[in-house]
């Protein structure tokens, strides 16, 4: 695969030119010269293959020479919402959900969060959303939507779809996974969901969901159950 760059703006066959972070990562990280070719993308589901035909200081400009939709979106909706883990592991979370195909992350807010993200969070979360996707040749991003707090974001009404519940008093995953509908995933804090907020995602569908019986992360869980959405149908 050509290495991959984003840009974000819409693309279009024909002459670009690229400058700043993404000029120097093709120009002095990648190495690529006049005559080379590279991979475009902004997310709106296309590639576009480009030769470079220029390298300047500052800038590098390219010739696209078509539009690609090679399929490598999930199809169905799969959206996974967790408190933000601490510290490099929001990150790691972040980036396996992008290659795992989830369609948006909700940042929750729990009775027991701890962390509650800024504004400056979320645009690290969608760059870490960006690198993965580039490295992973996904074309449309997963969607990192506003922190919800967890009553309003459960209670929110689903159109058919499946709702999970991470809990350790679940049922473990058998072959309840219906083709076709989407799935929502709800982990806890670290400390836990309150029973009130328990019962609360009982009330409006969401189904517990046991994942053994060790402790386990936020992450940890939440990719657990990500990666059996993802891959068992
Ligand atoms: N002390 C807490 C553990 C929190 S771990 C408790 O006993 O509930 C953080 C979150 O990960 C939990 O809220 C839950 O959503 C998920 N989780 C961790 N281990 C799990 C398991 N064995 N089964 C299901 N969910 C689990």
């Amino acid at each position: 695969m050509a290495a991959r760059f984003y840009l974000n703006w819409q693309l279009q066959p024909g002459p670009v030119t690229v400058e700043g972070a993404e000029a120097h990562h093709l120009a002095s990280v990648c190495r690529l010269r006049p005559g080379d070719v590279a991979c475009l993308f902004n997310g709106d589901g296309c590639e576009y293959p480009a030769r470079i035909v220029e390298v300047r200081r500052k800038a590098v400009l390219l010739e696209i020479q078509g539009v690609e939709s090679p399929q490598r979106e999930l199809p169905f909706v799969l959206e996974v919402a967790a408190p933000l883990p601490k510290g490099d592991r929001a990150q790691f979370l972040v980036e396996k959900l992008t290659e795992l195909g989830a369609t948006a992350f909700v940042p929750l807010d729990c009775e027991r969060s701890v962390i509650h993200p800024r504004e400056a969070k979320l645009e690290k979360l969608e760059r870490y959303v960006i690198e993965a996707s580039k490295q992973c040749g996904r074309n449309a991003l997963m969607r990192v939507a506003a922190p919800a707090p967890w009553l309003d974001y459960a209670a929110q009404p689903g159109s058919g779809d499946q709702r999970w519940l991470a809990h350790p008093s679940g049922a473990g995953l058998g072959p309840q996974v219906r083709p076709q509908a989407g799935i929502h995933v709800a982990v806890g804090p670290e400390g836990g969901f309150t029973d009130a907020e328990v019962n609360h995602g009982r009330d409006h569908g969401w189904e517990l969901i046991g994942l053994g019986p060790r402790i386990l992360r936020i992450e940890t869980a939440a990719l657990a159950l990500a990666a059996w959405a993802a891959l068992s149908r």
